[in-house]
């Protein structure tokens, strides 16, 4: 969904009742308001005992999209919550609604019907709801090296899953078996493209270089292209983005610069 998009339809029905001018000033509003709406931190955490390294590639993977967005640098906080418990988060019934990353992935387990994958749309769905973003709204970076499956949609397995404007849920467990230096660029591809999801790619206006795999997805020499072989894709992705240093392609790249604008 592109902003212009956004305020054209919101703005339809109001425009045949009232005048121009109150209409200009609706919209204006509006548009002032969802900006602030996008501008706001990103809080990542994480299952207890994830690799210190894994860790460190996912924030260099937050922080290279947030330097391909050209906003001011410091607008959008990084909060790192590591495992992140709000005591007390144990109670007689066990592990309290929303109260620990521990209690996120219980649920991924509970609406999972199978042996060692947890459904990874259950967890990005209780992210969403979450009271706290109601306080504070957020971005979220969830990171698991639990395998992960997506409910919603015919998989074997996905590495991850995005939703505009909430967040992702990413997993490191696929990349295990390579070698330390290529896993960490991998994460950091694989953690560029999840959050480019959460921060509008591909938007719905896009009619070139984009496919439907698993949601839209770029077709250009873009970290936004679907690899379904993994990990050898996302290898292939990796040494792309960094020979070419530009992790991003033009179209990709525009619309990043765009999202907080
Ligand atoms: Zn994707
Ligand atoms: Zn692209």
């Amino acid at each position: 969904m592109t902003k212009e998009f956004f305020y054209a339809n919101i703005n339809s029905s109001f425009l045949q009742t009232t005048q121009r001018g109150a209409a200009m000033n609706f919209s204006l509003r509006k548009r002032r308001r969802e900006k602030v709406e996008r501008i706001k931190p990103i809080y990542i955490m994480h299952q207890a005992g994830l690799d210190e390294q894994d860790l460190s590639s996912v924030l260099d993977g937050i922080r290279l999209v947030i330097q391909a967005t050209k906003i001011t640098p410091g607008l959008i906080q990084v909060k790192n919550w590591g495992v992140w418990r709000q005591e007390p988060y144990l109670d007689q019934y066990g592990l309290k609604p929303y109260h620990s990353v521990d209690w996120y992935l219980q649920r991924g387990q509970e609406e999972s019907n199978r042996r060692n994958q947890l459904n990874a749309d259950t967890i990005i769905r209780e992210l969403y709801f979450e009271p706290w973003r109601k306080a504070q709204d957020h971005y979220d970076v969830f990171i698991t090296d639990d395998d992960l499956y997506s409910g919603d949609d015919n998989n074997n397995f996905v590495i991850g899953v995005a939703q505009e404007l909430t967040g992702t849920v990413v997993s490191t467990a696929r990349f295990k078996g390579l070698g330390s230096h290529i896993r960490h660029e991998c994460i950091v591809t694989e953690i560029m493209h999840e959050f480019g999801h959460v921060l509008g790619l591909i938007p719905d206006s896009r009619t070139s270089s984009v496919e439907y795999s698993l949601g839209p997805h770029c077709t250009n020499e873009c970290v936004m292209r679907q690899g379904l072989s993994v990990p050898n894709d996302w290898i292939r992705f990796t040494e792309d983005r960094i020979r070419t240093r530009r992790p991003f392609c033009r179209e990709c790249q525009g619309h990043l610069e765009n999202w907080f604008r």
